[in-house]
């Protein structure tokens, strides 16, 4: 397993979280020299807060942790690929590098919709992994999804 990986599973972990809540199952971690300094999961429903995504609390936790808003030397994981928010977030903070797991074609603008995280006019770019345990991590939300659609249907 790469490191990648590793601090991937480790999103996994709290996209699980989520979904044990009944949130949509979406995790993020973020690491500083190796290490990690903030992990949070999808919180939406349970805080009824629009930016209450994966990514947007774990980079509030990190700028908490390390006492700046500037999130240098940081890596930022998490299973699906970022929205216009947190992308947003992600430049706004710095974050030098942004691994993801599983693509977001109707929403993800970290490569599928747009790609602000590599866009040529803002000052800050990050460079950007994909495709890290892309299977776990949208099986999840498959199974997420099928699970809701299920509960609905007997419900009726
Ligand atoms: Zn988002």
């Amino acid at each position: 397993m790469t490191t990648d990986e590793y601090f991937m599973t480790l999103a996994i972990q709290e996209a699980q979280k989520a979904e044990r809540m009944g949130e949509v199952p979406i995790g993020a971690i973020i690491t500083k020299n190796g290490e990690v300094i903030a992990r949070a999961h999808n919180l939406r429903e349970t805080l009824q807060q629009p930016t209450a995504h994966a990514e947007h609390l774990a980079i509030e936790r990190a700028a908490k942790v390390i006492g700046s808003w500037r999130l240098e030397a940081c890596t930022l994981y998490v299973t699906l690929e970022p929205c216009v928010m947190c992308a947003g977030a992600i430049v706004m903070s710095r974050i030098p590098r942004v691994v993801y797991g599983a693509d977001d074609p109707k929403g993800g603008c970290s490569g599928s919709l747009m790609n602000l995280l590599q866009y040529n006019d803002f000052n800050h770019r990050a460079i950007v992994e994909k495709g890290i345990l892309q299977d776990n991590c949208s099986q999840l939300l498959t199974n997420f999804f099928k699970q809701l659609r299920h509960n609905k249907k007997s419900t009726k």
